[in-house]
């Protein structure tokens, strides 16, 4: 996808603060941290979103959750940490490339979404 910044940091044409890397996935700093420890783990294969997955992304979906509490832990959140995945326009999606948000801290993570 040549217009997605995601895979642009896969192909390493535009610079990212990785912490993990293998064959399947990526994992990086958030470049606007909502927490002590904020990062994205993205599959190397370009997905828009959660809303585009099928039987195929089984495994790269199963490895991605599995990864997510490990990376967590090496991060400093044995304590428990957030997942989220933002989909389409309302659900708040900005880069269109499937995303995992991880974001941990020392202390207990704000209630999720507030009514206005
Ligand atoms: P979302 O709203 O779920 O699509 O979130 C996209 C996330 O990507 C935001 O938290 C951004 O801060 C983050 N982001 C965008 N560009 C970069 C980048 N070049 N490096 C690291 N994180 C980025
Ligand atoms: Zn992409």
């Amino acid at each position: 996808m040549d217009n997605c910044i995601f895979c642009k940091i896969i192909k390493k044409e535009i610079p990212a603060n990785k912490l993990y890397e293998d064959e399947h996935v990526l994992a990086f700093h958030d470049i606007h941290p909502a927490a002590p420890v904020h990062f994205l783990l993205i599959p190397k294969l370009h997905v828009d979103s959660l809303a585009d997955v099928d039987d195929n992304h089984q495994n790269l979906l199963g490895r991605m959750l599995i990864l997510a509490p490990r990376l967590a832990k090496e991060q400093g959140c044995a304590e428990g940490f957030r997942t989220i995945i933002n989909t389409g326009r309302i659900g708040g999606q900005e880069v269109f490339h499937l995303h995992i948000h991880i974001i941990g801290g020392h202390q207990r993570l704000p209630g999720m979404i507030h009514q206005e």
